[in-house]
């Protein structure tokens, strides 16, 4: 698990975050770390290190975010405000 203990809304550069499949707008996070032979053969060695995966609580997917532009936001209070 990452650093959240429950399911929480993600912003991407305060863009409100919604699950690429399902639409679901709850996620919890999980640092990745990426496969380092193939980061290399894409000559993309600035890639060794972890990601961090957003995983929908509804359906399972798993977004890889190489940014630390993800905030998390309490489902109950909603978004920010822009
Ligand atoms: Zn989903």
């Amino acid at each position: 698990m990452g650093q959240l203990s429950t399911g929480a809304l993600a912003t991407i550069n305060r863009v409100p975050f919604g699950c690429l499949v399902c639409k679901g707008e709850i996620f919890f996070d999980r640092k990745v770390k990426l496969n380092t032979t193939g980061a290399e053969f894409m000559n993309m060695g600035w890639m060794n290190q972890s990601a961090t995966g957003l995983v929908c609580t509804r359906c399972g997917y798993v977004h890889l975010f190489l940014n630390d532009a993800i905030e998390y936001w309490r489902p109950e209070s909603g978004y920010p405000s822009p």
